[in-house]
């Protein structure tokens, strides 16, 4: 029997999701969708009417579904979605799949997974949030960082599957919840390397450097890194970078900030030493709130430092 797919979040993400679930599952399978936001179903419905179904709200799609897929903003949604009142636990979930693929704190989803476990022992219910943003969700190629071990479940040809409809990538990261804490400690990498590039963009540049030849020498020394290669955060140094486009349509300097603030979070009840992260937490802070840099992608930083776009 094709098994019928529920999605919950129709926003940045989840549109694009579902659309590339819809292109590319088998003919007769159904997708049944629900956001707060009746505009953002209605989209989704009439761009695929046999297909996509629109429900009334969390319990009308675990109903309905075999498969159900959550993509929210913050851990408050996702708990009030699963456990509040009409939620997903409040239908019959039995021995359905739930995925959660938002960022959130892992706090929140082990309290989520404590309570599927309690109620519907037989339920599986994953983390796997995303990487790769909205360009890749649109292409198909975002990268799913699954919380389960190598070999630990039976879900997993299941979720390959599914998760190979809309991105190119699963990295299976251990136990529960370690897709999450994969997922916090990325960002807090890459959202540091975003300032300390921008730093050393700036002191090279004001040097007398040209920002292309100091791209170059990163490339080919010790300091070779992504941002720099692929998203660096001076303008027109990478094309198709947001930085060379009005750093629009990126990663939003404001969701940076909040996965810095939840990576320190993390830091902090696992006793991992961090100097860095609070001046990190607060230039993004700081970026977030500058009329010139907010709602920009986070590489921005580069503009709120003071660097050069000319
Ligand atoms: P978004 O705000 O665009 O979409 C979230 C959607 O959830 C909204 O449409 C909202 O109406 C809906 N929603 C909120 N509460 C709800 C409820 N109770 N019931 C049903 N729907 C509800 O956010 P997004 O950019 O799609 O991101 C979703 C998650 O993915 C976030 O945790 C984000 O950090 C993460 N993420 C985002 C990106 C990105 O580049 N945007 C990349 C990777 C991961």
């Amino acid at each position: 029997k094709t098994k019928a797919i529920g999605f919950i979040g129709l926003g940045n993400m989840g549109f694009w999701m579902v659309t590339n679930l819809a292109n590319k599952l088998p003919a007769n399978s159904k997708i049944h969708v629900f956001d707060i936001i009746p505009a953002l179903m209605d989209d989704i419905c009439t761009k695929y009417p046999e297909r996509v179904i629109g429900c009334s709200g969390p319990k009308d799609v675990a109903d309905k579904s075999d498969i159900i897929i959550t993509m929210l903003p913050e851990g408050r949604h996702v708990k009030e979605v699963y456990m509040g009142p009409g939620g997903i636990c409040s239908s019959d979930v039995g021995e359905k799949l739930l995925i959660d693929c938002s960022t959130i704190d892992t706090g929140s989803f082990l309290e989520v997974k404590d309570h599927i476990t309690k109620k519907f022992p037989r339920t599986s219910f994953y983390d796997a949030p995303v990487s790769g943003g909205v360009i890749g969700a649109e292409r198909g190629t975002i990268a799913f960082f699954l919380g389960c071990a190598e070999d630990d479940t039976n879900d997993i040809q299941e979720l390959k599957q599914l998760f190979s409809l809309m991105g190119s990538k699963v990295i299976q990261c251990g136990g529960a919840s370690f897709g999450l804490a994969a997922k916090l400690s990325n960002n807090y990498l890459s959202g540091m390397i975003s300032i300390i590039a921008s730093e050393a963009m700036d002191m090279g540049m004001r040097s007398g450097l040209d920002p292309r030849v100091l791209a170059r020498v990163y490339a080919a020394g010790t300091a070779q890194n992504t941002i720099c290669d692929s998203f660096n955060p001076v303008p027109g140094i990478s094309p198709d970078a947001p930085s060379s486009n009005g750093y629009r349509n990126g990663f939003k300097v404001q969701l940076m900030k909040r996965d810095i603030s939840l990576a320190l979070d993390m830091a902090r009840r696992v006793g991992s030493t961090n100097v860095m992260g609070s001046v990190g937490l607060q230039t993004f802070k700081e970026a977030s709130e500058d009329e010139r840099c907010k709602d920009s992608d986070s590489r921005v930083v580069f503009r709120y430092l003071g660097g050069n776009e000319d």
